[in-house]
């Protein structure tokens, strides 16, 4: 376990669900979920998910905080908002997804899986240099959860290089300490308390 988790993630005397619903942002709107399975049906992530959304929120309610907290499902979600706008009863299936994400990485179970890595190297670079850095990204990938696919997409990666389609370094975008402080602050905004 982290030792700086939000309290409410590691709070004993909450269930699994009540800590999910008090981790997210506002009202999730979690216990609202009637299994209609529309979410997973709009999801343009959902064959590489080990769970759909709806598989996933009933996994909640039976209060299976391992299953859920170990399931790529939140790692494959591209935050497309597909599902809120179609779900029938607003539930705040994007944001529930990213408190889940929180919770596995508070539990430290995410290690093993390499969508949450893809996630962390993302970010990283969104705060380094304000944007994403492609060839990086992939190499980081790779080299660490697939190395032997690493030759197979060389040639590719070179082409893309030759075509100037990716770029061999990372560049910063210029104010980038604005993009720094209105992150800092979203955050800020969307700690649990
Ligand atoms: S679309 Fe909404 S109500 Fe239907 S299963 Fe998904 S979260 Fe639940
Ligand atoms: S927001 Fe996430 S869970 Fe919802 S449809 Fe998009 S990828 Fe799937």
């Amino acid at each position: 376990m982290l030792t700086n988790s939000p309290p409410v993630l590691t709070n004993p005397s909450l269930n699994f669900l009540e800590t999910v619903k008090q981790a997210t942002p506002g009202d999730s709107r979690l216990t609202m979920c009637i299994q209609c399975g529309t979410c997973g049906g709009s999801c343009p992530s959902g064959q590489d998910m080990d769970h759909t959304p709806r598989q996933l929120f009933a996994m909640i309610r039976a209060d299976m905080r391992e299953e859920v907290l170990r399931s790529n499902t939140p790692w494959y979600c591209v935050s497309c908002y597909f599902c809120m706008v179609r779900c029938p009863q607003e539930v705040h299936i994007t944001d529930i997804m990213y408190t889940l994400k929180s919770m596995a990485i508070a539990a430290d179970v995410y290690e093993t899986n390499s969508a949450a890595d893809l996630s962390q190297n993302f970010v990283g670079y969104v705060e380094n240099y304000g944007r994403s850095f492609e060839f990086g990204l992939a190499t980081r990938q790779y080299l660490r959860h697939q190395p032997l696919s690493l030759m197979r997409r060389a040639s590719m990666g070179l082409g893309m290089l030759s075509k100037k389609r990716i770029d061999l370094t990372p560049s910063r975008i210029e104010n980038l300490g604005q993009l720094q402080a209105i992150l800092a602050r979203a955050k800020e905004l969307e700690a649990p308390t």
